[in-house]
């Protein structure tokens, strides 16, 4: 899988989280990247705590999935 290397928003409208489903509000910080995988592009968006969960698990298992919507959201750094 490729991924684009994420950059950091201010979201300026409600966007879900593609880590834990919930709400990222306007105002909130969040990154967004894009995963290429057999030809489907996935457009990921994540709390800045959500992130770092998702990097760690995936340095863990050293693969780049997850499932989408359904983890858990860290408590705030
Ligand atoms: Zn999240």
């Amino acid at each position: 899988m490729y991924c684009t290397n994420p950059v950091k928003h201010r979201a300026r409208r409600q966007h879900i989280c593609t880590w834990c489903g919930q709400r990222i509000s306007p105002g909130e910080e969040y990154w967004t990247w894009a995963s290429y995988d057999a030809g489907d592009c996935f457009s990921n968006k994540m709390h800045q705590e959500c992130r770092a969960a998702c990097d760690e698990e995936c340095r863990e298992r050293r693969d780049n999935e997850y499932m989408a919507y359904s983890n858990e959201r860290p408590a705030e750094v």
